[in-house]
């Protein structure tokens, strides 16, 4: 299910942070390492569930990082210092 809404809370969530490395466009920055989970709950439930508290709480245990510094977090390529 797609809406665009879901879609635009979810680069949104991102407004008041960058990545460390000093990215700083929403759309390239992810929610490490929780992202997938945090994306999925958004985009399946609503604004009144509890789903989506269950996602502001990952995201409150998540990082905010650029793509390129998630992939080389990943790998053991620390970016920068957490
Ligand atoms: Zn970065």
């Amino acid at each position: 299910m797609y809406r665009k809404s879901r879609t635009t809370y979810l680069i949104n969530s991102f407004r008041d942070y960058q990545c460390n490395c000093g990215e700083a466009e929403m759309v390239t920055l992810v929610w490490y390492p929780h992202h997938k989970k945090i994306r999925n709950l958004i985009y399946r439930y609503g604004s009144k569930t509890e789903q989506r508290q269950e996602a502001l709480r990952l995201m409150e245990q998540s990082t905010p990082m650029c793509r390129n510094c998630a992939a080389k977090f990943e790998h053991g390529l620390e970016p920068f210092i957490l």
